[in-house]
């Protein structure tokens, strides 16, 4: 999973996730009697109305029905059974009563007539326009859809989902072409007839769909198995890519299984969507991933340089998080909880690998590399948060976190497992540098953890899982260590600054200068926001209202909080550039920099007694081998 948007969540509830004691529990040794068909028509996607029968087979009495709620990858309660509509049960075609659980939404009650053994559900999915977040948030335009099976059906409640086997069919537009892992069995007109399939691979197999959609193989089998691009975009001209990143996105296939030396997928694909009109999020799949990303993606350098990331970390999550999986995430259904204390391995590593990707693959320059880290280390080292909230508990909270407003997150914190984790991983990799005097590297590491067997050509994916005590015993396999007191100390630390101990290792230090990275603009341009977190500690929308305020920085210090609207500055109408100049000219003067600030209905004027310059992050070299330099470079052609 990959969150990109810092704005705020609109009209999300957050659905509380204690009772599900009402519902039956899974029986992870039974598979449940019988197939369960599921007929879902899209044909009307881009009226944003998704429709879906299922016939499930049943015995007479009270059945329970779930509508997923943990969905995986999501790392919470998001199933959107808010817009599950249009229910109704039928046996032998009367119709039956439905109840809903009081105290669980997500269950449903039917009974069954005496002697009938199957029910028929029909059910609608009103895909949201604007509102809901990941596979529940937006999913369809006028040219693109992408169907999530899991809002379209129920399942039975007590069964492992493993051992629910779904015969699935979609129905899309005219016209419009498919991309999906699912195994395909008959196609007839414009409805695609897939092979019998558990629920858990079901579930983990979305469908992308569009008018126009362009596939691009990025490997030649047999040497691996197939992995392919299904893009499908707004319009034809979103298709045609940034020169260069076509060739560089067919070295990930090769890249990433020198890094870990097996494959667990069939085949693979990456489903992308291109569009200004969906959610904007990438989620992870055993044989496949889900990001949607604006439509000039991969056609216009400044998006394609600020969101390409996401594309090998959702690749990176075939290995980590899908096929080895923390035993808190590996649930037997979608309605157990999950527990989220090892994200900063789900996720942080995968933020770590999948950056390193970017880079070997060419992706990204090694400059760029350097200062997505840098970034990094910075968002991280000052963050005033840590000092009450150990990195441990952004992991736990994700369930929180992910609907957290964007004001205060200075302090409240978000999740930062992800960016921290990087650094944490980064500097695992070079402990196992410095402790085997660099005969082993993390490659080492992801060989033993995440490589062989690969998967038989013709099963279907499933996970092996993880404790915190296997990591640490795995990483002791490679280079013998207080693995344990390694990750604690990281991981409840409440020290203001972020564990850098990695970068300073590999040759580099984190420094300010004046001048922003082309990637740090093109952030600021692509969320219109002006970055000035590092100089007087303050985030700011393009017509000057406080996004965030860093505790302990200039602006806080005044009196500047989240909310507040900064007017003028020195006098003059706010904008970006007027308050960077002003930033710039106060050093080296003794003038306070006078901000005209309006707080809801009052106006009130701060001076920011600042004098330091504007302040942007860099890496620069230590002087210590540059080892980063070895950790990012191509690797395929030597394994
Ligand atoms: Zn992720």
């Amino acid at each position: 999973m990959r969150k990109f948007e810092r704005m705020a969540v609109v009209g999300v509830a957050l659905i509380a996730s204690l009772a599900w004691a009402q519902v039956p529990s899974s029986d992870t040794t039974q598979p449940y009697p019988g197939t369960i068909t599921l007929a879902v028509d899209a044909s009307a996607a881009t009226t944003k109305l998704f429709h879906a029968k299922e016939t499930i087979p049943v015995k007479p009495g009270e059945n329970t029905l779930l509508y997923p709620k943990w969905i995986p990858g999501e790392h919470g309660p998001t199933g959107p059974v808010v817009d599950l509509t249009g229910l109704k049960f039928f046996a032998n075609g009367q119709r039956l009563e439905w109840r809903r659980d009081e105290v669980e939404m997500y269950a449903i009650h039917v009974n069954v007539p005496a002697g009938m053994n199957s029910i028929d559900a029909t059910l609608d999915y009103t895909s949201p326009v604007r509102e809901g977040i990941y596979t529940g948030g937006p999913t369809a335009s006028d040219k693109l859809a992408v169907v999530s099976w899991n809002t379209l059906l129920l399942y039975p409640a007590g069964y492992d989902v493993h051992g629910i086997t779904y015969q699935a069919s979609l129905k899309v537009p005219d016209g419009w072409q498919i991309g999906t892992p699912l195994p395909l069995g008959t196609m007839n007109g414009s409805t695609y007839e897939f092979k019998p399939a558990s629920l858990y691979t079901l579930v983990d197999s979305p469908v992308i769909m569009g008018e126009y959609l362009k596939v691009l193989k990025l490997n030649t089998p047999p040497t691996t198995p197939p992995v392919e691009m299904d893009i499908a975009a707004d319009s034809r001209a979103a298709l045609d890519f940034i020169p260069g990143v076509e060739d560089h996105l067919k070295q990930l296939p090769m890249e990433a299984v020198a890094l870990f030396g097996a494959t667990h997928y069939r085949d693979y694909h990456f489903l992308l969507s291109l569009s200004d009109h969906v959610a904007h999020f990438g989620l992870e799949h055993h044989e496949s991933n889900d990001s949607r990303i604006p439509e000039d993606g991969l056609s216009k350098e400044g998006t394609y340089k600020v969101l390409g990331g996401v594309i090998p970390h959702e690749y990176v999550h075939s290995w980590n998080g899908k096929y080895r999986r923390p035993i808190g995430l590996a649930t037997p259904d979608y309605e157990q909880p999950m527990k989220g204390d090892l994200l900063w391995v789900y996720e942080g590593l995968t933020e770590y690998l999948g950056d390193v990707l970017m880079a070997r693959t060419g992706l990204w320059t090694p400059e760029r590399y350097r200062d997505n880290l840098a970034e990094d280390a910075a968002e991280l080292d000052n963050r005033p948060g840590r000092t009450w909230r150990p990195l441990e508990d952004t992991a736990v909270s994700v369930q929180t976190l992910n609907y957290a407003p964007t004001s205060w997150t200075n302090w409240r914190r978000t999740v930062d497992y992800y960016g921290e984790g990087e650094l944490i991983w980064l500097e695992v990799d070079e402990t196992i540098r410095q402790l085997t005097h660099g005969q082993k590297t993390f490659d080492d590491f992801a060989h033993l953890f995440y490589g062989q067997p690969s998967l038989p050509a013709n099963e279907a994916p499933t996970f092996k899982s993880y404790t915190f005590e296997e990591l640490v015993s795995a990483l002791n396999q490679i280079a013998p260590y207080d693995w344990a007191k390694f990750f604690h100390d990281r991981l409840w630390s409440t020290a203001p600054h972020a564990p850098l101990g990695g970068v300073e290792a590999s040759g580099w230090r984190l420094v300010y200068t004046d001048k922003p990275s082309d990637l740090f603009e093109s952030e600021e341009q692509r969320r219109h926001s002006a970055n000035m977190a590092y100089s007087i500690g303050l985030i700011l929308a393009e017509d000057g209202t406080v996004e965030d305020s860093y505790f302990f920085k200039p602006a806080f210090q005044v009196g500047i909080t989240p909310g507040m609207k900064i007017i003028a500055v020195n006098g003059r109408k706010y904008s970006g550039d007027l308050l960077r100049t002003a930033i710039r000219e106060a050093k080296g003067s003794q003038q306070p920099i006078e901000l005209l600030v309006q707080n809801a209905d009052y106006f009130n004027t701060y001076k920011l007694d600042y004098h330091e310059g504007e302040k942007y992050p860099l890496l620069q070299r230590n002087g210590k081998p540059d080892t980063l330099a070895d950790i990012i470079r191509a690797h395929a052609e030597e394994r």
